[in-house]
C-alpha cells in the first residue's frame, strides 16, 4: 500500500465476489461444452499464458482502481491479467446467458471466450467487475476456441477508452496483454485461415449483465432464477429504486430504456455502428459492450455497416440503431413479463423510449450544430442537413467540426469554405454546393436567434464534436504495426483519445479524412465478426 496516495498494489487488492456468492452457479466443475441449465454462471480457471507479454495498460482505469500506476510494470499484473495466474480472492467464472441473434432466437450462448474474475470497490464506492477476453475456452465456447486474435483486442481495448473520454457510457479496459502464442482464424470466412498472435484485453465495468442473461431464463421458465438475477441486478446496479416489488421491474425497466435510449443519441452524435446489436451485446445498465466488428461513419451514411456478415441485410447499419436498440428492449420486456404479469406497463415505457429518444436526438443534434436554445425549426433544419449527406461525400467528424468555424455574420460562400476539408473527392457538384449554401443561410439566420458570439459557440460545438475519433483505417495502421511487434501506433492512439475533443499539437494526421487506399481495404471498411 503506498500510504500517501492511498494507492494499492495489486496484491493487496481487495476481490469481492458478490455475484457468485450471490447467484447460482452451476455445480459441473468441469470446463467442457455444454447446456447449463439453472445457474448464472460456472466457475472455470483461465489458461495460463507463460509467455504473455504487456502491450498497453490504460493508466486511467488503473488509477480509478486505485492501483499504483507501476503497478501494471510488474510480471503479477502481467500474469494476473493474461489469466496466467489468479490472485487468492479470485473466484473465475463464466456467466450464462442467451440472446436473439440477427432477429432470432439463438438460445444459449453465454461467455465463450470471457472469464470473470471477481469485483473491486473504488474509493468512490462504485463496484467494477474485472473481466478476462481471450483467456481460454469456458462451458460456453460451443464449437470456439475461447480465444481472441490481437487485432480484435486492440481493436476492443481502444475502442473502450476512447468511447469513455468521448462521455458514452461503456465498458472499460484495463490491460492488453499478448499471449505470446497464435489463434487460427478465416477473417472472412472464406477457406482463408491463418494463425495469427493472440491477446487477452481485460474489460471492466460496473455489470456485464446482458438482455440476453434475462431471456435465458424467461425462455428455459426458470422464473424463480429471473427473479434472483433481476433483484441482484436492482440492489448492486439500481439500488436508488428500492425494494423488488413489480412498481420496482416497472421502475428498473423505464431506467434501461431510458439509459439505452441516451447510449443510442450518444452513438448517432458520434457516428460509432455497433455492428452486431444481438440481446446478448446489449448491457442492463445502458453501457456499450462488446466491441466487435464496429465502425466509425467516415463518409456520412446512415445504411453504412462495417459488418461483413451482415451485407445482407444491413440491420445493423447506423441509421438503424435506435430502432433496433427498441427492439431488443421489446425482448428484455417479454424476458421479465414474468416478474410484472401485465403488458400495459411494459408497453407504456416502450412509448416513451421513443419519445426520449426523439427529443434526445433532437437536443444532440441542437448541440452539435451550436444552439443553446430550443426554436421552432430546429427539427427541421437538422434533418434537411443530414439529407444534405446524400447530396456529397461528406465527412460527419470533420463536417460538425469545422462548422463551428462559421461566422455569423459572412455570407454563406464564405461559410462553405470553412467547411472543405469535409469533403471527400472533388467535394459537392454545383447542385449540391447550393443546397448545401442555401442551408447554411437558414442555419446562419437561426444563429441570430441565439444571441451568442462566434467564439463562445465554437467552444462550445467544440465539445460536443470531436476531432479525434478511432477512425477504422486508424486502428487498422495501428495493427499492422503491432503484429509486427512495434506497439507505438496503439499507444499513440491511446494518448490522442484521451482527450478526443481538443486540438493536439502534430496529431493532424490523426484527425483527417479517410485516405482512399482506405476505402475497401478489409479492417478499414469492412470487418467480420471473427475475431
Ligand atoms: P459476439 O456476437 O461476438 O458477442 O459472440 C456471440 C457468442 O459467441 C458469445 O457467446 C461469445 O462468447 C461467443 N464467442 C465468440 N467468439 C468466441 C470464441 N473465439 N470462442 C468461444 N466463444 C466465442
Ligand atoms: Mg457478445
Amino acid at each position: 500500500m503506498n500510504k500517501a496516495l492511498n494507492l494499492k498494489t495489486l496484491d493487496s487488492l481487495a476481490i469481492g465476489a458478490e455475484f457468485v456468492s450471490g447467484l447460482p452457479g452451476d455445480p459441473v466443475t468441469d470446463n467442457y461444452t455444454r447446456q447449463v441449465p439453472s445457474a448464472c454462471y460456472s466457475f472455470v480457471n483461465p489458461v495460463a499464458f507463460p509467455k504473455a507479454r504487456l502491450i498497453a495498460c490504460s493508466e486511467d482505469m488503473l488509477a480509478t482502481l486505485g492501483l499504483d500506476p507501476t503497478e501494471c510494470g510488474t510480471d503479477l499484473f502481467t500474469q494476473v491479467f493474461s489469466g496466467t495466474r489468479l490472485l487468492s480472492d479470485m473466484r473465475p467464472h463464466a456467466c450464462c446467458y442467451g440472446g436473439h441473434q440477427f432477429g432470432h432466437w439463438a438460445g444459449q450462448l453465454g461467455d465463450g471466450r470471457a472469464i470473470n474474475l471477481g469485483e473491486v470497490t473504488s474509493a468512490d464506492g462504485q463496484h467494477w467487475a474485472l473481466q478476462l477476453k481471450g483467456a481460454g475456452p469456458t462451458p460456453y465456447s460451443r464449437s470456439a476456441d475461447g480465444l481472441a486474435v490481437l487485432r480484435s483486442s486492440i481493436r476492443e481495448f481502444l475502442c473502450s477508452e476512447a468511447m469513455h473520454h468521448l462521455g458514452i457510457p461503456t465498458t472499460r479496459a484495463l490491460s492488453l496483454i499478448g499471449t505470446g502464442e497464435s489463434v487460427v482464424r478465416d477473417m472472412f470466412y472464406d477457406g482463408h485461415p491463418k494463425r495469427e498472435p493472440g491477446a487477452v484485453v481485460c474489460r471492466v465495468a460496473p455489470s456485464f449483465v446482458r438482455f440476453g442473461s434475462f431471456e435465458i431464463f424467461a425462455a428455459r421458465k426458470e422464473h424463480d432464477i429471473l427473479k434472483q438475477l433481476a433483484d441482484f441486478t436492482i440492489a448492486r446496479d439500481f439500488p436508488h429504486l428500492g425494494q423488488p416489488g413489480k412498481d420496482t421491474y416497472q421502475a428498473w425497466f423505464r431506467e434501461i430504456c431510458l439509459r439505452t435510449a441516451d447510449l443510442m443519441v450518444h452513438w448517432m452524435r458520434v457516428g460509432f455502428v455497433h455492428g452486431v446489436m444481438n440481446t446478448d451485446n446489449m448491457s442492463i445498465t445502458g453501457l456499450t459492450i462488446d466491441y466487435g466488428p464496429y465502425g466509425w461513419l467516415e463518409s456520412y451514411d446512415p445504411d453504412w455497416t462495417p459488418n461483413t456478415t451482415d451485407f445482407e441485410g444491413r440491420r445493423y447499419r447506423f441509421g438503424n440503431q435506435p430502432m433496433i436498440a427498441l427492439w431488443n428492449l421489446v425482448q428484455l420486456a417479454n424476458a421479465i413479463y414474468p416478474l410484472i404479469g401485465e403488458t400495459g406497463p411494459l408497453e407504456s415505457v416502450l412509448e416513451e423510449y421513443k419519445k426520449h429518444y426523439e427529443n434526445g436526438w433532437l437536443d444532440m443534434m441542437r448541440a452539435k450544430l451550436g444552439f443553446a436554445t430550443a426554436q421552432p425549426g430546429d427539427e427541421a433544419l437538422a434533418l434537411d442537413l443530414v439529407g444534405l449527406f446524400r447530396l456529397a461525400e461528406t465527412d460527419m467528424t470533420l463536417f460538425f467540426r469545422h462548422l463551428g468555424e462559421v461566422v455569423e455574420a459572412e455570407t454563406p460562400e464564405q461559410a462553405m469554405a470553412h467547411l472543405a476539408p469535409a469533403f471527400y473527392g472533388e467535394g459537392p457538384g454545383n447542385d449540391a454546393r447550393l443546397a448545401f449554401e442555401q442551408w447554411l443561410g437558414r442555419y446562419q439566420a437561426r444563429l441570430q436567434q441565439e444571441h451568442s458570439p462566434d467564439d463562445a459557440r465554437l467552444a462550445a460545438m467544440n465539445r460536443v464534436n470531436p476531432l479525434y475519433v478511432l477512425r477504422n483505417y486508424l486502428a487498422q495502421l495501428a495493427i499492422d504495426k503491432s503484429e509486427q511487434g512495434d506497439h507505438s501506433g496503439v499507444h499513440e492512439l491511446m494518448e490522442v483519445l484521451k482527450n478526443p475533443y481538443t486540438e493536439q499539437a502534430g496529431k493532424a494526421h490523426l484527425a483527417g479524412k479517410r485516405p482512399d487506399w482506405a476505402r475497401t481495404r478489409p479492417g478499414c471498411s469492412m470487418l467480420s465478426c471473427s475475431s
